[in-house]
């Protein structure tokens, strides 16, 4: 079966954003895509920012009305409880983000997150009714061992739980190398890790072939077409680039 995946555009503003500017920020993505979507006009892709915890609500509230969602960074696996600095997926859906980025690399690598880990906590987001954004990729070595597909397929079958569907479940491929780096792998090795990610994705979940797969990893306004229009790329997750909002925006135009 074939499905139509509207692509996705995520900010990830990972540890960045008091107050003031946070809220200016969010405030200026609100305005431009409410203009873009006044007046008869239309988005041509679902848009996202995961503001730091302690702007959440506030970005939310800035966002209000509009076509633009937020979501959280990270978020545990449990409910409540004993758990000091941690912030559960029902403290995000209270705050009212849609989503929750699970197992970003950075994640991973501060916090040694496991597979296991992030299958748990994505566990967690989809039971409170959150999209899970499932992050994976491979660091340089592994690239240059030649093991990258192995890697991230590894890793999809580690953090994604079995009840992944195309509506509760975002795969993102971030090569660990790309990220904030200004490095990108070529077109064609995207092409090929996210035909890998589709074909094992199409077979191994229910639906399989409409879980999007977003392109994570130095994604600016210079790149973002040639990226966004390649097969089995669904949108990106984009960290630098977005907290200026005249990038992110046009981030989220070139999937016009
Ligand atoms: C990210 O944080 O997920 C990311 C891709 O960062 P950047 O766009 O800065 O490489």
């Amino acid at each position: 079966m074939s499905h139509t995946r509207r692509k996705l555009i995520v900010g990830n503003w990972k540890m960045n954003g008091l107050t003031a500017d946070g809220l200016a920020l969010a405030s200026n993505v609100a305005a431009r895509a409410a203009e873009a979507s006044g007046a008869g006009g239309a988005i041509a892709c679902d848009i996202a920012i995961a503001p730091p915890a302690t702007l959440l609500r506030e970005v939310v509230a800035r966002l209000a009305g509009g076509p633009v969602s937020a979501g959280g960074q990270d978020c545990h696996w449990e409910v409540a409880g004993a758990h000091t600095g941690d912030t559960s997926a029902a403290m995000l859906k209270d705050a009212g983000a849609s989503l929750a980025i699970i197992g970003h690399s950075e994640r991973r690598g501060d916090h040694n997150e496991s597979d296991d880990l992030v299958r748990a906590k994505a566990e967690a987001a989809l039971a409170e009714g959150l999209v899970a954004i499932v992050c994976v990729g491979e660091t340089e070595a592994q690239r240059d061992a030649g093991d990258a597909v192995a890697v991230v397929i590894s890793q999809i079958d580690g953090s994604i739980p079995a009840a992944a569907s195309p509506k509760t479940m975002v795969v993102a491929y971030e090569p660990v190398w790309a990220i904030g780096t200004g490095r990108t792998p070529t077109l064609g090795e995207i092409v090929e890790i996210h035909a890998a990610i589709r074909d094992h994705l199409a077979e191994r979940f229910e639906g399989g072939d409409g879980i999007r797969i977003l392109y994570g990893g130095s994604v600016k306004p210079a790149n973002s077409a040639e990226i966004l229009g390649l097969d089995d790329v669904d949108g990106a997750l984009v960290g630098g680039a977005s907290l200026n909002a005249a990038d992110f925006w046009a981030i989220v135009e070139a999937c016009n």
